[in-house]
């Protein structure tokens, strides 16, 4: 059986093997990032409902999982923003009810995280990545390009609210953008906002494939390492 939301497994830099989750159609975001590899978004919203229907996930996931496969985590990601989705802390809860075995990880881009019923449908995961590449309201949209009813303080405040009701790990990935979040400023603000979330770990990322914009290149080897350091010991994705 073709499955229409599970694709991979794929062998992840950071998570190992892990089997990929997708819950909303192909660029169902509510940012359009500048970097984002997946091209320009052409669904930009703030409605979060069932856009895929979670029997149907729960179908394949039985199907695929039933072969008891390998993996390291079952992963909530994709080409659009899975919090979107109104019923993902049911399709959580399913395989940790079903296949507890499997450790989940959820990638963010943590715009809904203010929102309390969204940290709550995420607390049964293991492992919640969320992104944060900006402080400033001035650099958020010029790099996450949000919908218009988005502003970065929430989202800011989401993670930290989130951070503190969430017992599994959080990794926060900044994605490194050389001229827009690489000034001292917003770095300094960067680390203060970190030094609030405590994080179990912070990753730092750069482009490694073209993103939306051409003009948007990858930052210098020697560059992240510096940034690294200003951000208070950093992990790189490599
Ligand atoms: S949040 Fe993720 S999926 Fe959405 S535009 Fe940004 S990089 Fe792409």
């Amino acid at each position: 059986m073709d499955n229409k939301y599970l694709f991979g497994p794929v062998s992840s830099r950071r998570l190992g093997g892990s089997l990929g989750i997708d819950l909303v159609p192909y660029k169902t975001c509510d940012l359009d990032c500048i970097y984002c590899e997946c091209g320009k978004t052409t669904c930009l919203t703030i409605e979060r409902k069932e856009y895929v229907p979670v029997r149907e996930v729960f179908k394949e996931l039985q199907n695929y999982l039933q072969e008891k496969p390998n993996l390291n985590f079952i992963t909530f990601s994709g080409s659009g923003e899975p919090t979107l989705h109104s019923e993902i802390g049911r399709v959580i809860g399913f395989i940790k009810e079903f296949y507890p075995q499997y450790r989940v990880a959820v990638l963010t881009n943590s715009t809904f995280l203010h929102k309390g019923e969204v940290r709550k449908q995420l607390k049964g995961s293991d492992i919640v990545i969320p992104s944060l590449d900006a402080v400033s309201e001035e650099v958020f949209n010029k790099i996450n390009r949000p919908h218009a009813g988005l502003v970065c303080s929430d989202v800011i405040s989401g993670i930290i609210k989130f951070s503190r009701e969430f017992h599994g790990e959080i990794w926060l990935e900044i994605m490194i953008v050389p001229g827009l979040n690489d000034t001292e400023k917003e770095l300094g603000l960067l680390k203060e906002v970190i030094q609030e979330i405590r994080p179990e770990r912070v990753q730092l990322n750069t482009l490694d494939r073209p993103g939306t914009e051409p003009w948007v290149k990858a930052a210098r080897r020697t560059d992240m390492e510096r940034i690294a350091a200003a951000l208070g010991g950093s992990e790189l994705i490599e």
